[in-house]
């Protein structure tokens, strides 16, 4: 390990030490820089902060402020947008505002976006990456394979840029310091990484990482899913890889923007002897059905690194595929709105992830959360939660689950992300956290509660019965069909290879059975909620969910299947292309 990286895991190490101390400065500072702020000046008054000491602060703010939505600070959000210059949630005025998907239900939230955000973003960089290497170290001025796209930023009519948090990243300093300054450079050029044409960065990002095939030492995205899709696309597009790689040329089919063209083709270089290589190995992959196809073809790479936690866990059994027996490590835990903690153990699998809380970042509050009794009596209930009274990071109690509150350099105080997270333990004083799932209910058709998490274990039920027949699920989504009486949950899936109707059956029947939710139960008992529906989409529907997120301003390095809708455009997507359809005889008495 370099002295850089230990230096960073030391200034790590000491904040975790004074982890309470530090959030009591961290929101000090946070009001002292904001203290005229219209919105902090409307809850707090005209108290001078600079006169008071920095734990009084701390008790002043958490019992004046009130806990807030993302709906509580839209209007100053719309404002900054339309370019009010006065301090409405920060003092500096912003220039730039974030696209989030993290809180939305549906349609992406405007979230301020400052120079503070990218700091803290190569920080957490640089601080995951020396933990990464002291286990699987990596040459230096290696190549790092990475699936990342920046999405279109437009400007408000008063000048302020929008865009994803990561597109602002990749467009940052801070993005160009984090190659210098973990010496790992990415293979593909900003052009391909801002071309706004995913599928075109996809082919290049991939071609790129097979010229550079020998020095890639890891492969990498912000989420999991990118690297599946990813290979999902190589295992069509190998050829015409092959072919560029010979002839040092680039398809003229698969890319057409012409700054992505120069850039690529400023890289390339005919190079027979690799493509000859390349071809042999995937002719014999492909005979394999493309197990382990990264080490395979980057066989210096030591690792993939990708958020494969919470909703990514779905893609993990086909990451696996691709990554035979390489590492898999499973990245930080952040949003769009803050970083949260960092991956301190990159060597445990994914499902036993902790996130060390960085007590710098933010201020960290944490509403307790307490499992209501499947007691059908409690249907008014909005949710499977009874909640607490917020606490600061310094009192969290190991085992608890908690919903997580942010107050931020940027402007959002006392805000909802809306995660759950479990405390699983700690570091010195911080806590590492669990990521259990979103809050907000997904299913729910009359006194059920089903989060994304409990969907994402009865598909994954399901979804053992196609274990043996050479088919995989590709992805689901539901929908809470209430048009009808009664009511009934629908899941659509797409699956890629062929499967008996009487074995779709089984899993239908097999998911509607698996939710574990009294008041699902109940329901289904009494038939208040109708049985189960499994719609299986042909290949490609959940492709074009994904495009449609896109058009509409997502950016793919960012994008997360929804696990549930009621928007009628997906809505349709998904009832056009369904080509079978079963019902659960479950609860068939
Ligand atoms: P976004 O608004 O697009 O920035 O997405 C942020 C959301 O993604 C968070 O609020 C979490 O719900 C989810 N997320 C981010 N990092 C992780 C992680 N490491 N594990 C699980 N979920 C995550």
């Amino acid at each position: 390990m370099s002295c850089r990286e230990s230096d960073i895991i030391g200034w790590f190490d000491a904040a975790a030490e004074s982890a309470a101390a530090q959030q009591t400065e961290t929101l000090r500072r946070i009001l002292w820089r904001n203290h005229t702020a219209e919105y902090l000046k409307k809850w707090l008054g005209d108290v001078d902060v600079h006169h008071l000491e920095a734990s009084a602060l701390e008790s002043l703010f958490t019992s004046s402020m009130p806990l807030a939505s993302h709906a509580d600070l839209e209007p100053y959000i719309r404002r900054i947008a339309d370019g009010e210059t006065t301090p409405l949630l920060t003092q500096e005025p912003i220039a730039t505002l974030s696209l989030s998907s993290g809180t939305t239900e549906g349609r992406p939230k405007y979230v301020p976006f400052t120079r503070h955000s990218s700091e803290t973003t190569l920080q957490i960089f640089k601080l995951a990456a020396a933990y990464r290497s002291r286990m699987y170290p990596t040459k230096e001025k290696g190549r790092v394979l990475e699936f990342i796209y920046s999405s279109k930023r437009f400007k408000t009519k008063c000048g302020i840029t929008v865009g994803t948090a990561t597109t602002h990243v990749y467009a940052s300093e801070e993005f160009k310091m984090k190659q210098h300054e973990t010496k790992s450079y990415t293979c593909s050029p900003q052009e391909v990484i801002s071309s706004g044409d995913y599928k075109q960065s996809t082919y290049c990002h991939l071609l790129l990482g097979i010229h550079y095939a020998e020095e890639v030492e890891y492969v990498t995205s912000t989420f999991a899913y990118s690297v599946v899709q990813a290979f999902r696309s190589f295992q069509e597009a190998w050829r015409e890889i092959c072919n560029d790689i010979r002839d040092g040329t680039l398809s003229s089919t698969k890319v057409t923007i012409p700054d992505v063209r120069r850039a690529v083709l400023e890289v390339l270089r005919p190079n027979p002897g690799l493509a000859l290589k390349i071809e042999a190995k995937c002719h014999e992959l492909e005979r394999r059905d493309w197990v382990g196809l990264i080490p395979e073809l980057w066989p210096n790479a030591k690792y993939v690194y990708s958020i494969m936690t919470g909703s990514m866990q779905p893609y993990l059994s086909k990451l696996s595929h691709y990554a035979g027996n390489l590492a898999l490590i499973s990245a930080d835990y952040g949003s769009t709105e803050s970083w949260i903690g960092v991956n301190m153990e990159p060597c445990l699998p994914p499902d036993k992830v902790t996130f060390a809380v960085i007590p710098t970042f933010s201020y960290f509050e944490f509403i307790p959360l307490r499992r209501q009794s499947h007691d059908t009596s409690d249907y008014q209930a909005t949710d499977d939660f009874v909640e607490g009274d917020p606490v600061p990071l310094s009192q969290v109690k190991m085992g608890n689950e908690y919903e997580i509150v942010l107050t931020t350099f940027t402007g959002l105080y006392r805000y909802r992300l809306g995660d759950v997270v479990e405390v699983a333990g700690f570091h010195r004083n911080t806590p590492k956290l669990n990521f259990i799932c979103r809050r907000k209910l997904i299913l729910t058709v009359n006194i059920d509660k089903n989060t994304e998490k409990d969907l994402q274990s009865v598909v994954a039920r399901g979804s053992q019965i196609l274990r043996n027949t050479g088919a995989e699920l590709v992805d689901f989504t539901s929908h809470a069909d209430v048009g009808k009486q009664p009511g009934h949950y629908i899941i659509y899936w797409e699956i890629e290879g062929k499967v008996e109707e009487r074995l779709l059956e089984d899993c239908c029947r097999e998911m509607d059975a698996a939710f574990v939710d009294q008041g699902y139960i109940v329901s289904r008992k009494s038939n208040s909620i109708g049985p189960l529906e499994l719609c299986i989409v042909e290949k490609g529907t959940f492709k074009k969910i994904m495009e449609n997120f896109i058009a509409n301003g997502a950016a793919l390095s960012q994008f997360k299947t929804p696990r549930c809708t009621s928007n009628p455009v997906l809505l349709k997507i998904l009832n056009v292309c369904t080509i079978k359809k079963f019902h659960s005889t479950a609860y068939a008495s």
